[in-house]
């Protein structure tokens, strides 16, 4: 495996962990979030119900000291203190009423004192003026302590659990303070320093230990609080509810994950991204006369070098590139490498020549000619140096082959058919199309010698390249008895390993170079072609 593909892979395991773990985490976190606020908007409705509930009690309390204030009996008179006692009964809120002269108090709803009872110290002043003593011992009656409301000459005692007088769930306290945090009443007995911290806070909120809400108005202050613990039950409903979504999206995420990475994977993906890296690298096969040994041209033959420095053979990618269309763009680098490997050796030597695969699409449109004529304008290549190949596969559409072959020989070029024999090539067929050569596929060639039934069609077939008037290429010559049976027969060149496999660039031109030195010049046809 290269390094391309393990990279691709461990993105891809990457990406689906990420993938498959922040849905997951996103919709747990979510679920958590709706949950605290779910909590903390029940615990807001019950510190809004505890205020209000006071609120209802202070102006019950504050209707009856102006009640009380707007008598005009003389203080302390019987009238006065039945008065008093009166709106104590009918005001549900309170108590106990009182009448104070000079900060002693003089007489109550019960009746006269002794005078002796001095005002209780004044622990927070409402806003609308009226003092309030949170915790007082009546001392008249003797009951449990009130808290008292003073206002002018009056006040009225009430009982603080009038404050907190509402039904609140398991494990919630409440607490109502004044205005500036000082606690009036609780119920189950809440954090006081966190309610005494609410006067000036946000009205919902979290501690690390407690969620709380918070609701202010006519100076007093509700607080409701709950253990965090709470919020499990309405958080497993959340997560119920959202972590199969989530998992749902975690899914989806992980499934496009592999469907790309297997996409990016794919031999085409590999292939596609080969032709954009320009990973594509051309070694040349020497084709030599087989009458005197001396190498002519080369086939160019694609290799694939991938970039851990493997070579892939043409088979491997040319019918999937020619599938997919990645041919024409692999030909065009090709012709590329040919120009950048050969430009020089060409120019030098015009007897030298370079033959060229073309695909079937290549073919049909003609498209390669003018890519050609592009890539060889200002090389001093002569197209004459350029030989094409063309299998029979790519004469699909027998009308348009005729245009590019007959177009490709104006221009200059020799038409060569490749694996010849291994079609359907009829000579009636053949005679119709504009050709230089024909190359003997080596199917035929591995028969020479072998007393097989085909043998008899190989010196069929080369008496048909001469009753065409065509020179031909035997390929996958091996040895020399091949090369013998084939010179004796009459055929122009060979290619094969007797002579050489296919060499990168370099090899090919010390190649050429010490045939040329060993065997002489080109051979006339070659040399008269040249000219
Ligand atoms: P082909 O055009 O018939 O090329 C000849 C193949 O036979 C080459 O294989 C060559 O290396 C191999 N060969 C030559 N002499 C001998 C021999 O003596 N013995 C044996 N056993 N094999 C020999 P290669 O290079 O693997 O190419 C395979 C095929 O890939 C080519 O067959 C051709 O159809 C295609 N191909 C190669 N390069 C290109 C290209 O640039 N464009 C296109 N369209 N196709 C290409
Ligand atoms: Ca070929
Ligand atoms: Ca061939």
């Amino acid at each position: 495996m290269d390094r391309r593909r393990s990279r691709i892979i461990a993105v891809a395991v990457c990406l689906g962990l990420l993938g498959a773990a922040i849905p997951i985490a996103a919709m747990a976190y979510i679920s958590w979030v709706i949950a605290v606020e779910r909590e903390q908007d029940r615990l807001e409705l019950f510190s809004r119900v505890t205020l209000l509930r006071a609120t209802n009690t202070l102006a019950d309390a504050k209707g009856a000291l102006d009640a009380i204030a707007a008598t005009s009996e003389i203080p302390c008179s019987e009238a006065h203190i039945a008065r008093m006692r009166a709106l104590s009964v009918n005001t549900r809120s309170i108590e106990e009423m009182g009448y104070f002269e000079d900060g002693l108090l003089k007489c109550t709803s019960w009746g006269r004192t002794d005078g002796e009872v001095a005002k209780s110290p004044v622990d927070y002043v409402m806003p609308d003026g009226i003092e309030m003593t949170i915790r007082m011992q009546p001392l008249v009656s003797g009951g449990k302590p009130m808290m008292a409301l003073h206002s002018g000459s009056y006040n009225v005692l009430v009982a603080p659990s009038r404050f907190v007088d509402v039904l609140i769930d398991d494990g919630m306290s409440v607490a109502l303070a004044t205005g500036q945090g000082a606690i009036i009443n609780t119920l189950n007995a809440p954090d006081a320093a966190l309610v005494r911290s609410l006067v000036s806070q946000p009205r919902k909120g979290m501690t690390d230990s407690d969620l709380f809400a918070a609701a202010h108005g006519d100076g007093l202050l509700a607080v409701a609080i709950e253990p965090r613990s709470k919020i499990g039950a309405s958080l497993r409903t959340e997560q119920m509810l959202l972590l199969p979504v989530g998992v749902f999206i975690a899914a989806f995420i992980v499934a496009v994950v592999i469907w790309l990475s297997r996409k990016r994977l794919s031999p085409l993906a590999e292939l596609e991204i080969a032709v954009r890296n320009r990973e594509f690298v051309v070694h040349y096969q020497p084709i030599v006369e087989l009458k005197t040994g001396i190498c002519i041209g080369a086939e160019a033959l694609v290799r694939w070098r991938r970039p851990d420095g493997s070579l892939v053979r043409p088979d491997l990618f040319i019918p999937l590139a020619e599938e997919s269309g990645l041919i024409m763009p692999i030909t065009d680098q090709v012709i590329e490498a040919v120009i950048l490997d050969l430009n020089g050796t060409l120019v030098q030597d015009r007897t030298l020549h370079i033959a060229i695969n073309l695909c079937a699409a290549d073919i049909k449109s003609g498209r390669i000619l003018d890519a050609l004529e592009d890539r060889l304008a200002n090389t001093g290549i002569r197209t004459q140096q350029i030989w094409l190949e063309a299998t029979e596969r790519g004469f699909m559409d027998i009308d348009a082959a005729r245009v590019t072959l007959a177009k490709a020989r104006e221009r200059g070029h020799s038409v060569a058919i490749d694996d010849f024999g291994t079609g359907y090539s009829s000579l009636q067929y053949l005679q119709g199309l504009p050709l230089d050569a024909l190359k003997i596929d080596k199917s035929f060639i591995d028969t020479i010698g072998r007393d097989t039934a085909t043998s008899s069609v190989t010196s069929h077939i080369i008496d048909m390249t001469k009753s065409l008037g065509l020179f031909s290429v035997a390929e996958g010559v091996e040895t020399e008895d091949q090369a013998d049976y084939l010179k004796t027969h009459g055929v122009d060149f060979g290619q094969g390993w007797l002579f050489s496999k296919a060499l990168p660039a370099a090899e090919f031109v010390a190649y050429h170079r010490r045939t040329k030195e060993k065997y002489g010049a080109a051979p006339e046809i070659i040399q008269a072609a040249a000219e």
